[in-house]
């Protein structure tokens, strides 16, 4: 199978510090991935490299082409949905025109990404007209995952999605990437929680100090493995 994306020999830093030291990975159509490592890793400046938001070298191919030199826009043109860290939505604006303005240009396929979102996310449907202020910590989650969904992204970047929710709450904004996944989007899951990852990822990659040490089917990482990552050995 040709790789939706794949990453070769990926560095970047800050200044003179560097957060990632030749990572190199795959990820197939289709395919859902966790990326686990512990705070400081690396996790939010991979994610970052690959949408061109932080410089980095290396090669960078999604859907057959390269990346390298693309500008932000260009690459979520392509296809990379993201969803940073915090739950970026306009508090200002209804959760439906938070949606509308994350969409596609034409008004009938924005129309029906909307209704889409609505499915996926009935809490955010009976909502449409509210602020997006007025909304929970676990709903502007949903409606941060919506607006990256209204770009009919192949692939979908998300950063700590449970940070700051609630269990229950987390454990629903879970069960919607499940959703997603199984509707056929590739979705990279950069988190701290390595367990609510590993309910919906069936293949993992661990991160430490800025590189790959460890890249498998969930049931081939070792306890070791991932304690090493979290807890430095
Ligand atoms: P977290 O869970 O805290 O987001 P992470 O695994 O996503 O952790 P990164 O945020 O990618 O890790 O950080 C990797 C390294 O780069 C860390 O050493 C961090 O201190 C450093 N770093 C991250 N952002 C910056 C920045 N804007 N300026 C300087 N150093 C940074």
């Amino acid at each position: 199978m040709t790789m939706l994306l794949s990453v070769d020999g990926l560095t970047a830093g800050y200044g003179g510090a560097r957060a990632l030291d030749g990572v190199s990975l795959g990820i197939e159509a289709g395919e859902t991935v966790a990326l686990l490592g512990a705070n400081g890793a690396g996790k939010s400046t991979l994610l970052k490299a690959l949408l061109g938001l932080v410089p980095a070298r290396g090669a960078l191919r999604f859907d057959g082409a390269d990346l390298g030199g693309l500008a932000t826009e260009a690459r979520v043109r392509r296809g990379i949905g993201y969803v940073p860290e915090g739950r970026r939505v306009f508090p200002g604006m209804s959760v439906r025109d938070n949606l509308e303005v994350a969409g596609l240009p034409a008004a009938r396929d924005r129309a029906r990404d909307v209704e889409r979102v609505f499915a996926l996310f009935p809490d955010l449907a009976a909502k449409s007209g509210e602020h997006a202020w007025r909304l929970s910590g676990g709903q502007q989650q949903m409606l941060s995952l919506g607006r990256a969904l209204m770009g009919r992204p192949r692939l979908l970047l998300l950063d700590e999605p449970s940070l700051g929710l609630s269990p229950k709450l987390a454990d629903e904004v879970f069960a919607a990437i499940g959703r997603i996944a199984a509707a056929g989007t590739a979705v990279l899951l950069a988190e701290q929680s390595a367990v609510r990852a590993l309910r919906v990822a069936p293949r993992a990659i661990l991160l430490r100090l800025g590189r790959v040490v460890g890249d498998g089917p969930v049931a081939s990482l070792s306890e070791e493995a991932l304690r090493d990552v979290f807890f430095g050995g």
